[in-house]
């Protein structure tokens, strides 16, 4: 009988010093697990640094080395996917190149998978090391509110470090959307996931790669793919102003009845008319961004292109 093979996907951007650390480490544990096969699949996408140059020297030692260059950088999210559409392996994992995502851990979820009966072994992190305390806070907010105003429920401090059964694998391929937040599909699709508690090492070199605003507009993304609550919320905001609005104005035609109409007020009026004109802007604004998303959506472009692969450009 021929063996189960694990292909492990690495999105790699600028990681030229993580690599080698990396690479060194996942062979390891691979000559450990010899019950399997292995197929690393690198992902470059757009690295300036010597990341490219890498990949095609482990290709060419390692036959079990493939990786995808991409034309340019498309974001951790294209990586995931051209990794998840080109592995060929009955199991899928998805790791980082900089070591927060230990190598090791990747018999502990074998071992799950097999023994345990689960389709997915996930990580999630209580304590990220590498975080300040400002992006910790944030972190925690952001869960607290996708999870009231989203139907598709998200374990706080998720990584995308997770090792998963082909038709979870082909599941997730089945949901091409262009705006990507992978956080959110995996939970979407489902399946049997056991989560495992662990402290995120530092990264082993390098810098991250997500900066405040990214991060920012990452989790962004994450309310605007999965939940359309902002909208009804911006329509019940309006439909209160416009009940408010409606017994002001009985209010206004009683008291001119009752003691007549001497012209004042006129500086409320200016702010009324100022807060509900900022509302109106900012409630555009959210439907400017799905609307947005919707375009990006319809134009179909593709998520990422390759320039590059091992078998030659
Ligand atoms: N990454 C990527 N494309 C990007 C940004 C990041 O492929 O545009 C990769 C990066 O090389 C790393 C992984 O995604 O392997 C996670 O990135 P990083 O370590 O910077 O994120 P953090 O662990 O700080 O969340
Ligand atoms: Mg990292």
């Amino acid at each position: 009988m021929s063996k189960e093979k694990i292909s492990i996907i690495v999105p790699c951007y600028n990681e030229e010093e993580s690599l080698p650390i990396f690479y060194k480490e996942i062979n390891r544990v691979s000559k450990e697990m010899k019950n399997v096969d292995f197929e690393f699949l690198f992902i470059n996408d757009g690295s300036r640094d010597k990341t490219l140059d890498i990949l095609r020297d482990l290709s060419k030692k390692d036959k079990r080395v493939r990786f995808i260059s991409f034309s340019r950088n498309f974001g951790k999210e294209a990586g995931m996917y051209a990794g998840l559409e080109n592995a060929t392996g009955d199991y899928v994992a998805i790791m980082d190149a900089d070591m927060q995502d230990p190598p090791e851990m990747v018999k502990t979820m074998y071992d799950s998978i097999q023994n345990e009966g689960y389709d997915c072994v996930a990580l999630y992190t209580k304590n990220h090391k590498d975080y300040s305390f400002i992006r910790k806070f944030f972190t925690k907010c952001w869960y607290k509110l996708i999870g009231m105003i989203s139907s598709t429920p998200q374990v706080p401090g998720a990584r995308d470090f997770r090792l998963m059964k082909r038709k979870m694998v082909d599941a997730i391929i089945s949901m091409g959307e262009y705006n990507r937040y992978s956080k959110g599909i995996f939970s979407f699709v489902g399946f049997n996931t056991k989560w495992i508690d662990y402290t995120a090492p530092g990264r082993v070199a390098g810098v991250t790669k997500w900066s405040f605003w990214k991060l920012f507009k990452y989790a962004l993304e994450g309310i605007l793919a999965f939940s359309t609550t902002p909208l009804i919320l911006a329509a019940l905001v309006g439909l209160i102003f416009c009940l408010i609005a409606f017994a002001a104005i009985i209010f206004i035609i009683v008291k001119t009845i009752v003691w007549g109409d001497p012209v004042s007020g006129w500086p409320s009026l200016a702010c009324i008319i100022i807060f509900v004109g900022g509302l109106q802007l900012f409630f555009f604004g959210i439907m400017g961004m799905y609307m947005s998303k919707l375009y990006l959506e319809v134009k179909k472009r593709p998520i990422y292109i390759i320039s590059e692969t091992e078998n030659g450009k």
